[in-house]
């Protein structure tokens, strides 16, 4: 089938980033594949600049931009790994970035995001706040907005991920992936499906807040109250109008699992304590899955982790095991 974003888009991302990103190693998982009985492989992308994966996504969009286009800016409402992401890459390329917050976001994070070069503007107390401030600067100042999944280039940027765990294990029979928008999900499974069509695509949520299960679900973009979880990266809806990630995840997936709070922990602790690795809530739940024995698998595995930008405070709670489950003990 006819993907708004083919293989030769990814391929083509991967040659316009190179050399601006790290490409991440894929390692064997001893105590993932003795757990689950068949070889499991960790694509460590929670080791890439920034701490995530958007930097490839965010890099793809910036490299796409006219030079009229890199003259006046970039723009993004984004509290988090988008925002810094698309705060290093402009940065990289001399480009101007302001990412949009609303008040309620906490000074660390907004520190974080000035520190990598962009300007910060906070505006109203919510994330629509911040959204209606970003189509204000597209309307004023020309700037570009990058979103943060449902955007071609940046569904092109991801997917470079995908190649490169193709090229590290050639038989993978399933790959696990975390879904949120669904843009990472998308582009992985478009690469992984362009050169091995029979490769298993799993999408990992956390069950609080899923909007693209609950949307493929009801076979239309729809909303989800949007709650507290380990997992905050993969919070937030698809937008109602979403152009292309839901169509690319209903045509891609072959499956998607939902977590609790406390499998999600489990995870975070696995990959301390097993794996030597510190990593976000996000950035766990494919070792999370495998954990709670929620994936059927049938061959090499390929489970990527995404991010590790974690508050410490809350990861020593988790790894030393202070941390209670609040959400699902009410
Ligand atoms: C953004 C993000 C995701 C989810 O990516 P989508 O394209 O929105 O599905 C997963 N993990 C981490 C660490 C992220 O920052």
């Amino acid at each position: 089938m006819m993907q708004p974003v083919s293989l030769a888009d990814i391929e083509a991302a991967r040659r316009r980033i190179a050399g601006r990103i790290e490409p991440t190693a894929t390692v064997p998982s001893a105590s993932l594949s003795e757990i689950a009985g068949v070889p499991v492989f960790l694509k460590l992308e929670h080791r890439q600049t920034t701490g995530s994966f958007k930097l490839r996504g965010a890099s793809n969009a910036i490299a796409q931009l006219s030079a009229a286009e890199k003259a006046r800016g970039v723009v993004a409402a984004s509290t988090g790994n988008h925002g810094r992401a698309l705060a290093h890459a402009a940065r990289l390329k001399g480009v101007r970035a302001v990412i949009c917050m609303s008040k309620l976001v906490p000074e660390n994070k907004v520190a974080e995001i000035r520190r990598l070069g962009a300007e910060i503007r906070i505006v109203g107390g919510s994330q629509d706040d911040a959204q209606d401030e970003v189509d204000r600067l597209v309307g004023t100042d020309g700037l570009a907005m990058v979103p943060p999944f449902d955007d071609a280039a940046v569904v092109a940027g991801q997917g470079t991920l995908g190649l490169e765990m193709i090229e590290a294990v050639p038989t993978a029979r399933t790959v696990l992936v975390q879904l949120s928008g669904g843009g990472l999900a998308a582009g992985i499974a478009a690469a992984v499906k362009g050169l091995l069509p029979s490769t298993r695509i799993v999408g990992v949520s956390m069950q609080r807040g899923a909007a693209m299960k609950a949307s493929l679900d009801a076979g239309r973009p729809v909303q989800v109250e949007e709650l507290p979880t380990l997992a905050d990266s993969l919070g937030g809806g698809i937008g109602l109008a979403n152009r292309l990630t839901f169509q690319m995840c209903k045509n891609l997936l072959d499956d998607v699992v939902l977590l609790t709070e406390a499998e999600i922990a489990a995870g975070i602790r696995h990959a301390y304590a097993a794996e030597r690795e510190v990593v976000e809530g996000a950035g766990a739940v494919g070792i999370a899955a495998i954990l709670a024995g929620k994936v059927r698998l049938d061959g090499e595995t390929v489970v990527l982790v995404s991010g590790r930008n974690i508050d410490m405070d809350l990861h020593r709670g988790i790894v030393c095991g202070s941390w209670a489950d609040a959400t699902e003990a009410r």
